[in-house]
């Protein structure tokens, strides 16, 4: 997969580049600047580093910034367009749980966004991700599987009622007995 070029973006949009100065043939100014309407070169990019900055307005950012500010697009639909068969990695099964899920069982949230720590290696911390995602796996399949045994005795339960109606004071030995 190919990365896309800022300045492939930027002359698609048709903006005129023209270096800033002739020792810095990768630092270009744009005839004008399509967020802001400046005329003065204010806007920069740097073809090696993928960056843009307009002086006048402030707008900034990598490639996905810049295409989305072109197109009035979010950041994840430009990168829908500029990446289309870039495909998200395979999820976890318990990334898959939502929110009201993983609050039920105690988890505020997975911290999908959680930074590796410096210490750590990339292969460490991609270890202790999955482990930390089992963890909350196991902890939702034990969770549903009790909420089904509840329910299993409760059916008993009921259905135990309709034939000898008993006092709540049965009832509750009953259950006693079941737990
Ligand atoms: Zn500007």
């Amino acid at each position: 997969m190919g990365w896309v070029k800022i300045g492939e973006i930027a002359e698609q949009a048709g903006l005129q580049l023209t270096p800033v100065s002739r020792y810095r043939p990768d630092q270009v100014k744009a005839d004008h600047c399509p967020f802001c309407g400046d005329i003065k070169g204010n806007l920069e990019l740097n073809l090696d580093k993928d960056l843009f900055h307009c002086w006048a307005c402030d707008s900034k950012g990598g490639v996905i910034a810049f295409y989305a500010k072109l197109h009035g697009l979010s950041d994840t639909e430009a990168k829908q367009k500029l990446y289309p068969h870039h495909r998200a990695r395979k999820l976890h099964p318990a990334e898959r749980l939502t929110t009201a899920q993983l609050q039920e069982i105690g988890f505020q949230s997975l911290h999908r966004h959680q930074t590796k720590p410096a210490r750590m290696s990339h292969a460490e911390w991609a270890a202790y991700r999955t482990r930390q995602l089992d963890w909350i796996w196991q902890t939702w399949c034990e969770h549903v599987q009790a909420e089904q045994e509840i329910e299993r005795r409760l059916a008993r339960l009921f259905a135990t009622q309709e034939q000898h109606p008993h006092t709540l004071q049965s009832v509750n030995e009953h259950w006693m007995k079941e737990a």
